[in-house]
């Protein structure tokens, strides 16, 4: 392995943001899923002939001249202070092509607590395919470049095997890394951070009087562009705690999450959140308690009331960005005034009839507004069939009012997926991987990166959950 391949500029920071580190290989670790498309992204060629290489990407291999950290970082979880966190199972091994590689599961590090540093073949395998599923559909997120299984056995409730996730963005920079130092009472350093990731990845704020600020004011604006994505494809993240919170805006650290089936806006996917604060309907507004954190942390850097003034801008900016989305996913080509109610009406149909949110939405491209026409492939998503007509009225009245462009259904197609990551699918992936079967993760893989096609020969991975799926539980045990 080369080791000038890897640079890192986090590295450069110094002692008090990171602890070296050394992976602790997995026992006897296999090569379960390999992101190709992403490699060449990252300028590796042939990466799969090059053993050095995958040795390094699964933490089998130390590289000479460099030294994988784990970085420290604090955070507010379920919304309380929960002191300091840090990568308990992750190290940064270092850049590719400017962008973070860190393997997730490779052992423990001086930040791992109680935890063994190790991550279970299920839930990696749900973040691989998570990862690259949002990616797929558009949505900001990290990566995964690898993913390897080992039978080396981890305890969580029962015996698991442990595996690795190589994973990849252009910074794993947390809410968590500045509360961290802010809490510490420790301001220079944080001013350190907060220079460093200006000058890594928020450039243009250093022309503002305070870049502080302007830095602040780019990650509320991406945070609430974010969550409307989410909102949209009905994402739910399950653990928005401050410390999963990307200061890119990037979705991060895929554990509980899962994806609307039938529309319940109180929908909570992990099972350990028992009242519900990262429920589906929540999100917009944890969003806005994480950014507060974050103003919070900044604090020393910043002139108090242009942050208050800064978070009260979140609201109008997440209701843009959704109003956004949602004007492309009805197919419509600008925003009328009554567009919120023809979507609440229709929001409050959904939850009444838990009509699966991913098929209605790409079926509503096949509407047909001819007066009178049935369009029964959506009506029987509905059990209030006079209520969906009476919206069917309305909508066919709003498409009305913008003529008849060509090309609307295949707009909607284009922002309305096909194929997302339900639950079950991953399961079937996880159970057959468990037996030593990885043919179903790369299917799923190849499927997700292109949601919004039709890929007729997958049609059966469109369908609503099968009854066996109603049991599946996802908690925050990973
Ligand atoms: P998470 O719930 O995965 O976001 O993790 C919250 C914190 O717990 C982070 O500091 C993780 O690094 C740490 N953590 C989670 N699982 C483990 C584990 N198995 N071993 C060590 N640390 C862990
Ligand atoms: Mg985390």
């Amino acid at each position: 392995m080369p080791e000038q391949r890897f640079h890192s500029g986090f590295h450069q920071l110094g002692p008090a943001f990171f602890s070296p580190v050394q992976a602790q290989p997995l026992q006897s670790p296999v090569l379960a899923a390999f992101n190709n498309t992403l490699a060449s992204e990252l300028g590796l060629a042939r990466p799969l002939d090059d053993a050095a290489l995958l040795d390094t990407l699964a933490g089998s291999a130390v590289q000479s001249g460099a030294t994988p950290i784990a970085t420290v970082y604090s955070g507010h979880q379920f919304g309380v202070w929960a002191g300091q966190l840090g990568d308990g199972r992750a190290l940064l091994l270092g850049e590719l092509a400017g962008q973070e590689v860190q393997l997730k599961g490779a052992g423990q590090t001086p930040y791992s607590r109680m935890g063994d540093g190790r991550a279970v073949l299920r839930s990696s395998i749900r973040e691989y395919l998570c990862s690259e599923a949002m990616h797929g559909l558009g949505i900001p997120t990290t990566r995964a470049l690898a993913l390897f299984a080992s039978a080396e056995v981890v305890w969580r409730e029962t015996a698991e095997t442990a595996a690795v996730v190589t994973r990849v963005a252009p910074s794993f920079l947390r809410f968590g890394h500045f509360e961290h130092f802010y809490y510490r009472n420790q301001h220079e350093t944080l001013r350190q951070l907060a220079d460093y990731a200006i000058d890594r990845y928020f450039p243009d704020s250093r022309a503002a009087d305070n870049c502080y600020q302007a830095m602040l004011e780019e990650v509320i604006g991406r945070t609430a562009g974010l969550i409307a994505d989410w909102q949209a494809v009905g994402f739910c993240h399950g653990v928005m705690n401050s410390d999963n919170m990307s200061l890119l805006g990037l979705t991060l650290d895929y554990g509980p999450f899962g994806f609307l089936d039938g529309f319940d806006a109180g929908h909570i996917c992990n099972h350990s959140d028992h009242s519900g604060r990262y429920a589906y309907g929540a999100q917009p507004e944890i969003g806005l308690w994480n950014l507060h954190c974050l103003a919070q942390a900044l604090l020393p850097l910043l002139d108090r009331d242009a942050a208050v003034e800064a978070l009260k801008r979140y609201q109008g900016l997440f209701e843009a960005a959704l109003t956004e989305r949602f004007r492309r996913k009805l197919g419509l080509r600008s925003s009328m005034n009554d567009d919120w109610r023809l979507l609440t009406n229709l929001f409050e149909l959904m939850q009444a009839s838990r009509t699966d949110w991913t098929i209605f939405w790409r079926q509503l491209a096949d509407f047909d507004a001819t007066p009178g026409a049935s369009n029964s492939h959506l009506r029987d998503l509905f059990i209030d069939r006079a209520g969906f007509d009476r919206w069917a009225d309305d909508y066919r009245q709003r498409l009305g009012a913008e003529g008849k462009p060509a090309g609307r259904s295949a707009a909607m197609r284009s922002v309305n997926p096909k194929y997302i990551l339900r639950n079950h699918l991953a399961e079937v992936a996880i159970r057959q991987a468990q037996q030593g079967d990885f043919a179903e993760i790369h299917r799923l893989q190849a499927l997700l990166a292109r949601p919004f096609d039709e890929q007729p020969e997958h049609h059966a991975y469109a369908g609503t959950p099968p009854d066996w799926a109603g049991s599946l539980s996802v908690s925050c045990s990973s």
